[in-house]
């Protein structure tokens, strides 16, 4: 290394953090990567046994784009890692009514907008859903649209090999190393101090903290919000229902209810159900991550209506994940504005993970000063606390 130290330090060894220093040192640079405690660290949000991996989003072109484009890279990673890190078990959206009442928008504009891209999803009635899908109740859901194309990353494990293939390619990760403040002098970033009392140099600094970045840069607290989130995993008695090609990934009228869920899955034995909403604002390590009773309650009641078969299901785990949301829920990917050396590569608003294959050579372009096509949206904005939650697929309740 040289001695002014690494060229690039990265903050973090989520999926944003170890796929930004995979991409930079391809590009031949000295990269270094610090992470708290022990990888997979638990509470990072890539630490997790699947994440949804769709194109479905609504009317946002972009994403459907760049969803698209990932789906190729995961599938050619289960080739290049020997493991099946992306499950292509295909992605089902439910209604209770037909996709064309004002209310189901979401479903429509995924529907319209895959086709005029040239994706293929099947329209589903109300009898295909209860023949393909057996595990939803009975014809409860009366229109839905499958698209085989889509899944879930088996995301915990895919981070750890990613991790693995760092080091291989020369990226030092440092465990047990807490960022906790910056060396600065003038308007240059020089490295960081860890809370466990090293000090690492470094040309250019990139955090990728997850929940932590708005607390390393307290500029961003007025864009970013901790939004901790239900997870459980069940198990039922019989699988058979649940298996990928019976149950594959679905959104059970998310954006009216929140509710998605994953098959059986194959390592873990339980079935995964989590609620995509505006979740409760709390702070990733001070405040208590547990999932509510009311939160139970609510499952136990979307359960009985919509999959019998689960409702009684013991709960085997559960878990309250953090998103790190910024207020419109797009990603934020840039250089500060006032400080040289340092890039913000964070804000996955609970749909980063499936990007994974991109956003590294995203982060990794722009930190070294260029741009990505996709880039110009998630740059250093200003927004004000008016600001609404763009991702279509999100339930926000109006109380
Ligand atoms: C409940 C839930 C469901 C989700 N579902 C989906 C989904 O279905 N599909 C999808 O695409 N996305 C999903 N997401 C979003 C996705 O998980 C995230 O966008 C993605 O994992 C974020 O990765 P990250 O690297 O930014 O953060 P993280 O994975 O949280 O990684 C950040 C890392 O930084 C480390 N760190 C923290 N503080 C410091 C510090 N001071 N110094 C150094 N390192 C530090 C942490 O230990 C951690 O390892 C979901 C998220 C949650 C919480």
């Amino acid at each position: 290394m040289k001695p002014s130290g690494y060229d690039f330090l990265v903050l973090g060894a989520g999926i944003f953090g170890i796929t930004t220093a995979i991409a930079l040192r391809k590009r031949g640079y000295q990269v270094g990567v610090l992470n708290p405690d022990h990888l997979p660290h638990p509470l990072a949000a890539s630490t997790d046994i699947s994440k949804a991996v769709r194109m479905e989003y609504g009317s946002d072109t972009e994403y459907l784009k760049m969803a698209a484009e990932c789906m190729e890279v995961w599938l050619q990673w289960n080739e290049r890692f020997q493991y099946p890190m992306y499950h292509p078990v295909g992605f089902l959206l439910l209604t209770p009514d037909s996709i064309e009442s004002p209310e189901f928008s979401f479903e429509l504009n995924c529907w319209q907008n895959l086709q005029l891209h040239n994706f293929q999803p099947q329209r589903l009635d109300q009898d295909q859903i209860s023949q393909r899908f057996p595990a939803f109740k009975h014809k409860y859901y009366r229109d839905g649209l499958y698209h085989a194309q889509g899944g879930y990353a088996d995301a915990g494990k895919a981070t750890e090999l990613l991790c693995e293939h760092a080091k291989t390619l020369g990226v030092l990760v440092h465990e047990q190393a807490t960022a906790q403040s910056f060396t600065i002098k003038g308007d240059q970033v020089l490295g960081v101090q860890t809370k466990e009392g090293e000090k690492y140099l470094a040309d250019h600094v990139i955090v990728c903290a997850g929940n932590f970045t708005p607390y390393l840069l307290p500029e961003l607290q007025p864009y970013f919000r901790v939004t901790g989130h239900p997870v459980f995993h069940l198990k039922p008695d019989d699988p058979t229902s649940f298996l990928a090609e019976n149950f594959p990934v679905f959104g059970a009228d998310i954006s009216n209810t929140g509710w998605y869920g994953f098959p059986y899955h194959p390592r873990e034995r339980v079935v995964k159900i989590g609620r995509h909403s505006l979740g409760l604002q709390l702070h990733p390590e001070h405040d208590p991550r547990v999932v509510s009773p009311q939160d139970h309650r609510d499952l136990r009641e979307f359960l009985k209506n919509a999959i019998p078969e689960l409702a009684r299901a013991p709960i085997v785990n559960t878990r309250l994940c953090c998103y790190t949301d910024t207020l419109d829920g797009h990603y934020w990917i840039d250089r500060h504005p006032q400080i040289k050396g340092l890039t913000v590569g964070s804000g996955g608003s609970g749909h980063g993970f499936k990007m994974g294959p991109i956003i590294g050579n995203m982060i990794a372009d722009v930190a070294t000063g260029g741009t990505h096509q996709w880039s110009s949206r998630y740059s250093w904005r200003d927004l004000s606390i008016d600001t609404v939650q763009k991702e279509e697929a999100r339930y926000k309740p109006s109380h």
